[in-house]
């Protein structure tokens, strides 16, 4: 809008030099000019990465990033319980933005592990009553912007999110039966919740750009306010704490966050004896998972196999879903439950995810995948838990949608989905289980977004 409006003053100014030409001649077109030309910088003082219309277009080359193991003190109402859990920030700035105070950050998450849910909500029928609180930045905002004080040196924001766990997961609302699998992304509600956060460093940042990676000491203060929920009921609650704290610094071009997902494949057996336990889809399904993720600086930790004895659940249908879900639930890593089949064996197209880009995230396969095509699969579903939506949702503040023409189209039972990640994917993705580090930077994903991956699904 701004730029139309913007052409459309620069015509008329370019409509009144030549005017001014046929009635005054070429001094008054040189007057002009210099008018113009002053009065455009006249306030603006463009400056580095400066664009004509003042915005700044900022080369990011300095990277912060953090993936530190934290407490917190739980608070509902007159109850506390002590936890512990991780607190992940992948910020970036430049010696321009930090002359003028400003940090952006690209993925701020927390994951609290063993709170006491009862605490919040009435017991579960189902599942554990102690579980993983995770919260994540909405993604709509665009990118999430800190403040350096000049005087002290903190580092703070205000993060507008939402948050996660097991007692909301349990309230999924199933789709209908689509054969073609574009009902394989099951929603979950989610607290609405605002973090409060300041990082005091030992030593002001130099507004430099750092040669090579080091790490910087101080301490943080998070405050997680969480609002109240309907349905299900869950009471308003607060997880707040200090305590020292480790940055990376490093430089922005060279190096890169790389990012781990520990996931916990859970095997059926139809008795303890069971010589067949599921979950021969793990090892394509995981191939094609790192193929697709790896192009996107993400790898997984697969944990060995848990195993649950139940015959009924080896052929699984719609409705006990929610009980296989409820029978494994790890607070640090996401489950993903193999069945041997579903009935129908093309149920949400072979298989399906609850929840998006959230720490209470879970995945129900089946070894019916493991049939020569659906070999990516898994990794669509696992780009659900990463917290991207099918390319033609809308999406939501907590989970944006992906890339036409990339592996998060829909391509239901015995079709496999595109081999293709973008970057537009890597730059939305995000899970508070997620554990950052430091790598060389490596371009290797397909394309950028929509535009040239493909217009369509
Ligand atoms: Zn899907």
């Amino acid at each position: 809008m701004l730029s139309t409006k913007f052409f459309y003053i620069k015509l008329i100014a370019v409509l009144l030099m030549c005017f001014s030409v046929v009635v005054f001649g070429q001094s008054a077109i040189e007057k002009k000019r210099a008018l113009m030309s002053k009065q455009e910088t006249k306030g603006k003082r463009p400056g580095k990465n400066q664009d004509e219309q003042g915005i700044i277009h900022p080369d990011f080359t300095i990277g912060l990033m953090s993936s530190s193991d934290i407490q917190g003190t739980f608070k509902a109402g007159q109850n506390k319980q002590e936890v512990k859990g991780r607190l992940n920030l992948d910020l970036m700035t430049s010696p321009e933005l930090l002359e003028r105070g400003v940090i952006e950050g690209r993925d701020v998450t927390l994951a609290l592990f063993g709170v006491d849910y009862t605490k919040i909500a009435a017991k579960r029928a189902n599942g554990k009553n102690t579980g993983a609180i995770g919260f994540s930045a909405a993604k709509s905002d665009g990118p999430i912007s800190f403040k350096v004080d000049r005087t002290s040196g903190i580092i703070s924001a205000t993060i507008a999110g939402t948050v996660d766990n097991a007692v909301l997961s349990d309230y999924a609302r199933e789709g209908a039966k689509d054969p073609r699998g574009f009902n394989d992304f099951i929603p979950v509600p989610f607290q609405r919740a605002t973090l409060d956060l300041q990082i005091m460093l030992d030593e002001p940042l130099s507004a430099k750009a750092p040669r090579r990676a080091a790490k910087k000491k101080g301490f943080v203060s998070y405050k997680l306010n969480v609002r109240s929920s309907k349905q299900p009921q869950i009471s308003g609650y607060t997880i707040a704490a200090k305590f020292p704290f480790i940055f990376d610094l490093y430089p922005y071009l060279l190096v890169e966050v790389g990012r781990n997902l520990c996931v916990q494949p859970v095997q059926i057996l139809e008795k303890v004896t069971d010589p067949d336990p599921t979950g021969d889809y793990l090892a394509v399904g995981m191939t094609g998972a790192d193929t697709e993720w790896n192009k996107a600086d993400v790898t997984f930790t697969v944990r060995p196999f848990k195993q649950v004895v139940n015959p009924a659940w080896k052929v699984a249908s719609s409705s006990e879903r929610a009980a296989i879900r409820a029978s494994v639930e790890d607070d640090d890593c996401i489950e993903m439950f193999f069945v041997e089949n579903h009935d129908p064996v093309d149920l949400s197209g072979g298989g399906a995810a609850w929840g998006g880009g959230t720490a209470t995230s879970q995945i129900v396969t089946s070894d019916g995948n493991n049939n020569g095509i659906d070999n990516t699969h898994l990794a669509h579903e696992l780009g659900h838990v990463l917290g991207l939506h099918h390319p033609w949702e809308t999406g939501s503040a907590s989970m944006p949608p992906a890339s036409y023409g990339t592996l998060l189209c829909g391509s239901g039972w015995m079709n496999d989905n595109p081999q293709v990640n973008s970057q537009e994917n890597k730059d939305l993705l995000s899970n508070p289980l997620l554990q950052f580090t430091l790598k060389k930077v490596s371009a290797t994903v397909d394309c950028n977004d929509s535009t040239d991956c493909g217009p369509t699904c």
